[in-house]
């Protein structure tokens, strides 16, 4: 075998388990908050999460075997979105053409089957999407007759965190199987108000949400505008930029329009504010986030706009990162920085003389810990 495909297992090896104690150190402040309320706690928990992305690893109700099953699901549907889009970029001709038409016209087609469920069919042939039970059923019925509105598809997902989603193109809910243990059925009531919502939204925002999730197609056309000039790849540069901004904003205001929804739709004066504040309790999200620029308000303003005072005063910002990233950031930087010198002294590098895979197994550590804690970006949470 040739002996640098040793180095594969043995760099993923290590940078697992470099990894994992560099996290554990990070939660250290967060584990001796224990008895902290849990706004305080989610505060803690927070730069660990952002900073080593392994948050699953540190929610104990996760078992390995459904990790393993969530990991391999996230890296799927990844793939098969991101990797897609890097797929096509090597793909694309030098020049613009009818190849680069063809290869731009098939990912548009992709992406849009995403939306127009292509996304649900992964998740079912992941068996991690099933028919919902009874109880879901009834809530989500009574739920569309208050509201005056169509009943909709609706879907139970088996994830371990408390989450529902709108998938508005498709008109259909999703809940979590642990949303469901943790609510009482009208707090699921109130949140399913709230992804109705959603679905009400107009046409236009539709296209505007498709096109802000597309926000990095253009960059599959980079290599055929590289020979057009510098003027084409800023034209890229600010398409993805202006998109990424838009899909925020259109975001952000209809969060607020949905919440705004829930909050005349529910049973009762309070049981929005409470059901989600369960789910960030339940999640440990904290109660006022790192910034401005999330598509969800804060919290604390949420619970404000649904006419819920929280019993605890505004907590403080959590820190956006912890030490370890700067940590790892700065050995990354000293191991790229020998690499270009050809430096082969590094213990793991010593007698790897061309061999290739190193770069690709640490992009590849990277991309683990990057997608692990984003599991579903083409839903509207
Ligand atoms: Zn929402």
């Amino acid at each position: 075998m040739n002996r640098c495909l040793l180095f594969v297992p043995i760099n993923f090896l290590v940078a697992g388990i470099l990894t994992f104690c560099v996290n554990s150190l990070t939660a250290n402040p967060w584990r001796k908050a224990a008895a902290a309320h849990w706004t305080e706690r989610a505060r803690l928990l927070w730069p660990v999460r952002t900073s080593g992305a392994v948050n699953i690893w540190l929610i104990p109700r996760f078992t390995f075997g459904r990790w393993l099953r969530l990991v391999a699901m996230t890296w799927s549907i990844r793939a098969g979105s991101l990797g897609v889009l890097v797929l096509s970029a090597l793909l694309m001709p030098d020049e613009f053409g009818l190849a680069s038409v063809v290869v731009g016209g098939s990912v548009l087609a992709y992406l849009l089957a995403l939306h127009f469920g292509l996304y649900l069919r992964f998740l079912r042939w992941w068996k991690v999407l099933v028919l919902p039970d009874r109880r879901l059923r009834s809530v989500v019925a009574r739920t569309a007759q208050r509201m005056g509105l169509r009943e909709p598809g609706t879907w139970l997902l088996d994830a371990p965190l408390a989450q529902a989603f709108a998938l508005p193109a498709t008109g259909e809910l999703m809940f979590s199987s642990r949303l469901l243990d943790i609510l009482t059925d009208d707090e699921i009531s109130a949140v399913c108000a709230h992804e109705m919502g959603h679905l009400t939204e107009s046409k236009s925002v539709l296209a505007g949400r498709i096109a802000g999730s597309m926000a990095l197609y253009p960059l599959i056309f980079l290599r055929p505008a590289a020979k057009s000039g510098p003027l084409a790849i800023c034209a890229i540069g600010v398409l993805v930029v202006l998109s990424a901004m838009l899909n925020r904003k259109l975001s952000r205001r209809m969060e607020t329009r949905a919440d705004k929804i829930a909050t005349e739709n529910q049973v009762e004066q309070g049981l929005f504010a409470g059901a989600l504040e369960k789910l960030y309790c339940d999640n440990l999200i904290p109660a006022v986030s790192t910034g401005k620029r999330k598509a969800h308000p804060h919290l604390y303003d949420r619970m404000l706009a649904a006419g819920i005072q929280p019993d605890y005063p505004r907590p403080a910002k959590p820190q956006s990162m912890r030490w370890s990233v700067f940590l790892i950031s700065i050995a990354l930087g000293v191991l790229i920085g020998r690499e270009l010198r050809g430096d082969q002294t590094l213990p793991l590098h010593a007698g790897r003389e061309n061999c290739d895979y190193c770069p690709i197994v640490c992009a590849v550590v990277w991309l683990f810990e990057a997608c692990i804690s984003q599991l579903s970006p083409c839903f509207t949470k």
